[in-house]
């Protein structure tokens, strides 16, 4: 009987076990690179910044720069500082489809809003609008870091990233004492701290002078000029966001787990740059996405939902000498893909909100979620059979641990990815990424083996 167990049943065991010393070393040295990577790429600008540098170094080309391209060229695309696309061209004809990996490189923060900078009995605040799923209590008591761009009306653009060297100060929202908290505490969670009550405390040191109101607004705004040579109005063409400043630490006695900011999405995006980093002469083109807005659905032009992707494609078809009217959309219809996001991993504290059959593990591999919408599957991208046995096989044939998933109970989760807009395209789409504790918390914690396996996954879909 026990045969017929180990012939029949599936096979749902943790990576860790049965790993030898040398395994558990590449894991774990890759991981420290990923944690590098994630304390200089804290914003999606950042992000993009780094992953410009990384591809650079290894050879990649900015496609502006070609007139022609040819099967083994490097190209990628940068769009606004904030999404960007990389390809490694195939040896088959574009025609045949394309091997897609999209995450995005955006997380749940706060962003200051056009008129931040306000003095309120001796303090001096820059007044916040949160940006994307968060739960408000847990951004206030915490150190946090100032990143972005200031564009001046001439042009000119001030990068800012202060809080995160030892030497800088840090910013942190102050909450009420528990001793004067009784109100509070009766509120609800979500209504515990409202959103207008997410001010971030930045000065308290007046000018001097009489007759003068708002001294301490005047001092900081003093300190900005000297340090970026901007006027209050100058923040009006800003885009300025606030961070966790904390760094990304190993997690555990056994430093199994990585505990970060951000990494949703930036796990997926770092494992999939890395992996199209070791591509050389693909069957199929390898594309690599990395998007911006998907944490507030997608819009706009630097989110998935633009026309910019196709732009891209579209750019790829020209400069290999092969469009022709629609071929676009027959590209598209031929392509496959991996919507690589993180999903919610089984958290045992909080067990009651997970079908524990169908959860995501830390620590089992990498997870595919076959559909994510909640109830009656409401707008969820819901992958073919046909496809995710194309995955499972490419999975299987390089020995990936890999486990099938579900976000949450089916009358609870649901949750959106970048999926069903590539698939609206005709694109073959399955969601495909690591599982994670805290999602959307100033930290969040994964498995290092989980991050392998990712890693591992997208080098193998685009030599497949
Ligand atoms: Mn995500
Ligand atoms: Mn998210």
């Amino acid at each position: 009987m026990e045969e017929l167990k180990e012939k029949l049943f599936s096979k749902k065991t943790v990576g860790w076990e049965s790993l030898d010393d040398s395994k558990k070393n590449e894991i774990f040295d890759f991981c420290n690179g990923y944690m590098n990577f994630l304390n200089n790429a804290k914003t999606e600008r950042e992000f993009i910044k780094q992953a410009r540098k990384v591809a650079d170094e290894h050879g990649f080309k900015d496609l502006i720069n070609f007139s022609q391209i040819h099967p083994g060229d490097k190209v990628y695309f940068v769009n606004r500082d904030k999404s960007m696309y990389l390809a490694v061209i195939g040896q088959e004809s574009m025609e045949n489809g394309l091997h897609i990996i999209g995450s995005h490189v955006d997380s749940p923060r706060l962003d200051l809003k056009p008129n931040p900078l306000y003095e309120d009995t001796g303090f001096a605040y820059f007044k916040t609008h949160y940006y994307g799923g968060i739960k408000k209590y847990q951004w206030t008591t915490i150190p946090l870091s100032i990143h972005g761009v200031i564009v001046k009306a001439n042009g000119e653009k001030i990068e800012v990233n202060i809080g995160e060297k030892d030497t800088d100060p840090i910013f942190t929202i102050t909450d009420l004492l528990p001793h004067l908290a009784v109100d509070q505490m009766e509120k609800k969670l979500k209504n515990g701290i409202e959103g207008e009550a997410l001010n971030l405390l930045i000065g308290s040191i007046p000018v001097d002078g009489d007759n003068i109101s708002e001294k301490v607004k005047l001092n900081i705004l003093n300190i900005l000029n000297q340090r970026y040579g901007i006027t209050e109005d100058d923040l009006f063409s800003s885009e300025l966001e606030l961070v966790p400043a904390f760094k990304a630490r190993s997690l555990g006695f056994d430093e199994s787990m990585v505990a970060a900011y951000g990494q949703d999405d930036k796990i997926c995006a770092y494992t999939s740059l890395m992996a199209m980093m070791n591509i050389e002469n693909p069957k199929n083109t390898a594309v690599c996405i990395l998007s911006d807005k998907e944490e507030i659905g997608s819009m706009g032009n630097t989110g998935m939902e633009s026309h910019m992707f196709d732009f891209f494609v579209s750019e790829l078809l020209n400069k290999s000498g092969i469009n022709r009217p629609n071929l676009l959309d027959k590209v598209f219809c031929f392509s496959k893909m991996l919507s690589s996001d993180v999903d919610a991993g089984y958290d045992p504290i909080y067990a009651s909100v997970s079908d524990r059959y169908n959860a995501g593990y830390l620590g089992k591999g990498i997870a595919l979620v076959k559909y994510t919408g909640a109830r009656g599957k409401s707008g969820a991208s819901d992958a073919n059979a046909e496809f995710v046995a194309w995955v499972r096989n490419m999975l299987e044939e390089n020995e990936i641990k890999y486990q099938l998933t579900e976000l949450g109970k089916v009358d609870i989760g649901g949750g959106g990815t970048i999926a069903y807009i590539l698939a609206n395209k005709g694109v073959d789409v399955i969601d495909c990424g690591v599982p994670l504790l805290s999602m959307h918390a100033p930290y969040e914690v994964t498995s290092k083996f989980d991050i392998y396996e990712a890693f591992r996954t997208y080098k193998a879909f685009w030599n497949k």
